[in-house]
């Protein structure tokens, strides 16, 4: 592929306007990254290119659907390596996201539990490392993969999301009791995360509970740099209004670490369905809310109503751990030890769950079979709804020309046959790419 102006994706299928799949051609510009073209007729796209004088390699995608790359906003680690770990390494980073393009996964945020202070400090400066590389800071092709100066030949690292240890201690879920604070504040953000730069790209999410006390002016002073999410909380549903205000947008994993539902306190469940606006007209008042969809931390019908209320604002995560891709046995999760059965993992000897083993095209693929929802409708959960939450919809999330070429080739079963990220070929699931 190297050397050409263009990679033209032929005779692959794309969702128009209304979920129906149509036939498509699309052009990436192999210098920008970006994706050039989208068209439904070969023959006027090759003489354009060709009026151009513009040379093009040609994959043949034999009637397989395009969709954009899959985004996960929580995942702490796979494969054996988690974000967590005291011995984190750079090269750990980089396998994990080497290895997330054969789930269809093109951007991430890697996840920290809560954690000490230690761990925080040298775990978030690896990960903000390699995260936020530049477009046309790789594409020299001299062959050294190492140089900090360059892409990961992998997903895309976003930024962090810091996953505590900011909560209702009661609600702390798998999360160590050692590292839970139960008040908040810019001070303590600042010394517990050993005084990293708030105001940068390299932490994206916070989850923390937003009844602690000092929550309120701390979201105040953060949200306009950092997304804050609702999580591991007994937030009452006016607790989470007044977040929502402050400057929350998001609650983490849904129905997972919170107040259930009450028909006198709906509790943050409750503000998925607020269609409070803001002066500019925007939906201020329904928050996104992710859910893990593997069937074990909510039942499918739970899934199925919180779907069915705010379909544009569910965003699937996978919550995976480092067990993913590795099996059944025991695992390590933070400093605590995980068994996983498996699509199960718990805290060992114990029924808490401990984040998941799923990867994102299977969650993709729940999302369908749980809520009845197109195809469409299921991909956009990972891909454009994460990525209006991250405020990245100019540059990730969707099949539009312009944007990353963050694309994932799809059969009909929602497997993943090809992952390109930034235009770059990187899973084929005939070869062995890693
Ligand atoms: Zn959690």
């Amino acid at each position: 592929m190297v050397g050409n102006d263009r990679i033209l994706l032929s005779n692959c299928r794309i969702h128009n306007d209304k979920g129906v799949l149509q036939p498509a051609f699309v052009v990436i510009d192999s210098h920008s990254g970006k994706i050039q073209t989208i068209s439904t007729d070969k023959s006027v796209l090759c003489s354009s290119i060709a009026d151009n004088g513009l040379s093009f390699d040609v994959v043949e995608c034999e009637g397989n659907i395009l969709a954009p790359g899959f985004i996960d906003i929580q995942i702490n680690g796979a494969h054996g390596v988690d974000f967590s770990s005291p011995n984190l390494t750079k090269d750990d980073v980089k396998k994990v996201s080497r290895l997330l393009p054969q789930y269809g996964v093109t951007s991430f945020c890697p996840t920290i539990i809560s954690s000490s202070e230690d761990v925080y400090s040298r775990n978030i400066a690896i990960i903000s490392g390699l995260c936020c590389r530049k477009e046309d800071e790789d594409h020299d092709n001299n062959g050294n993969d190492d140089d900090s100066t360059k892409r990961i030949k992998g997903a895309s690292i976003l930024g962090l999301h810091l996953e505590g240890p900011f909560f209702a201690s009661s609600k702390r879920g798998a999360h160590d009791e050692a590292f839970i604070l139960e008040e908040v504040s810019m001070s303590l953000i600042s010394s517990t995360y050993s005084s990293q730069d708030l105001h940068g790209d390299h932490i994206k999410i916070i989850t923390m509970a937003p009844e602690l006390s000092g929550a309120l002016t701390t979201i105040q002073s953060l949200s306009s740099d950092v997304i804050i999410s609702m999580g591991h909380t007994n937030a009452t549903y006016d607790d989470g209004k007044d977040a929502i205000k402050a400057g929350a947008t998001l609650i983490t994993h849904l129905f997972n670490a919170m107040k259930p539902f009450h028909h006198r306190d709906p509790g943050l469940f409750g503000l998925i369905s607020s269609s409070d606006k803001n002066e500019d007209g925007n939906n201020s008042g329904s928050p996104y809310f992710s859910i893990i969809v593997d069937g074990q931390h909510s039942h499918p019908e739970s899934v199925k109503m919180a779907y069915s209320l705010s379909p544009s604002k569910l965003i699937l995560i996978t919550d995976a751990m480092s067990a993913m891709g590795l099996g059944t046995g025991t695992h390590s999760l933070g400093s605590m030890t995980v068994s996983v059965d498996r699509d199960k993992a718990t805290l060992l000897n114990t029924d808490t769950l401990a984040g998941s083993v799923l990867s994102m095209d299977a969650c993709v693929r729940n999302l369908i079979s749980f809520t009845g929802c197109r195809m469409n409708e299921a991909i956009a959960a990972a891909t454009i709804n994460p990525a209006k939450l991250l405020r990245l919809e100019h540059n990730i999330g969707s099949l539009r020309v312009g944007l990353n070429a963050d694309l994932i080739l799809l059969n009909d079963e929602l497997n993943v046959i090809k992952t390109w990220i930034g235009g770059r070929l990187l899973y084929d699931n005939s070869l062995n790419f890693t």
